[in-house]
């Protein structure tokens, strides 16, 4: 059995001035989750790892680097999930947390809940000893620009998912030696959402799921759209049936954008050890580790490998 763990970076129209950084962050990622599973960490471990580096980076859309919403401030959601228990927390709208998927670890593991939000959120974080991050820590100067030049959330979002005003979601899912999976995604959401606007990456089975029955999924796009559709459970029922887990993203993506017109990508990997990255928007940063070898991606069709020493 071997342990695999696949990240993403978001999927968006990735301008060229954020490709290669965009690209290195999925990369050194993947690196360091699969050194967790290495060391036989547990896949929950590896993802949270991973997804904590992408937070940290503040090319991604997620922790330091998140989009800001109408009034210009933070509003980020986060999920994890462990398929061997199906445990599984979440928070939303939390603003002021450098780490929101370690908050969401933190509700599944000393929480009787699944979901906690903005100030409730705040107030655990604060009884958990988790120190809040001055919200300018957060913003970067980018999204500060990015923001001012693109008060238009509609227009944005109408372009398919396809315009810069989207921004890049973050994701991790892995299976370890053991055989269980886990995943989890982190989002600052949509530049210019409503105040208050939760999307799907919280929402479990729609921003991400994992059962090690089946598989683990994390997605990224249109939020509205994958909500309606309950993506990552959609695919993974595809997975229930038989189909692969590359032919199980596609027909789920496929069918997104033929019943809700939305656009978005999806990470999978199944408990013996598959994996796909697939999406249906412009580009998407992606990154893979398997048997000590490195594959990335961000065009369509795009897979490139490096031996890992
Ligand atoms: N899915 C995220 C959201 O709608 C955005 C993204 O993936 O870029 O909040």
């Amino acid at each position: 059995m071997s342990a695999v763990i696949v990240v993403h970076g978001g999927a968006w129209a990735i301008p060229n001035d954020l490709a290669k950084a965009s690209v290195d962050g999925v990369k050194a990622a993947a690196c360091e989750g699969f050194a967790v599973l290495q060391k036989k960490g547990t896949a929950l471990d590896a993802v949270e790892s991973a997804v904590r580096a992408l937070e940290d980076n503040a090319v991604f859309n997620a922790g330091h680097g998140a989009t800001l919403n109408t009034e210009g401030e933070v509003e980020m959601d986060a999920i994890i999930m462990d398929g061997k228990t199906l445990a599984c927390g979440a928070v939303s709208s939390v603003k002021n947390i450098a780490n929101p998927v370690s908050l969401a670890r933190a509700v599944m593991e000393k929480t009787d809940h699944v979901m906690l939000t903005d100030r409730g959120a705040n107030l655990f974080a604060k009884t958990i000893g988790v120190d809040a991050v001055s919200s300018e820590k957060l913003v970067t100067n980018y999204e500060r620009k990015e923001w001012e030049k693109h008060k238009n959330y509609v227009t944005g979002v109408k372009e398919d998912f396809n315009a810069r005003w989207a921004h890049d979601t973050v994701g991790a899912v892995a299976v370890d030696y053991a055989g269980n999976v886990a995943c989890a995604t982190s989002t600052g959401g949509i530049r210019n959402k409503m105040v208050g606007r939760v999307g799907d990456c919280p929402a479990v089975g729609c921003g991400g799921y994992a059962d090690n029955l089946c598989g683990a999924v994390s997605c990224t796009g249109h939020g509205e759209s994958i909500l309606k559709v309950t993506l990552a459970r959609l695919i993974l029922s595809h997975v229930e049936q038989g189909k692969s887990v590359e032919v199980a993203s596609k027909i789920s993506l496929k069918y997104m954008g033929e019943r809700v017109r939305g656009a978005g990508g999806a990470i999978v990997v199944s408990p013996i050890g598959q994996w796909a990255s697939t999406f249906t928007t412009e580009r998407m940063a992606w990154a893979a580790v398997e048997k000590n070898v490195l594959y990335y991606g961000l065009e369509p069709n795009e897979r490139r490998m490096e031996r890992l020493s």
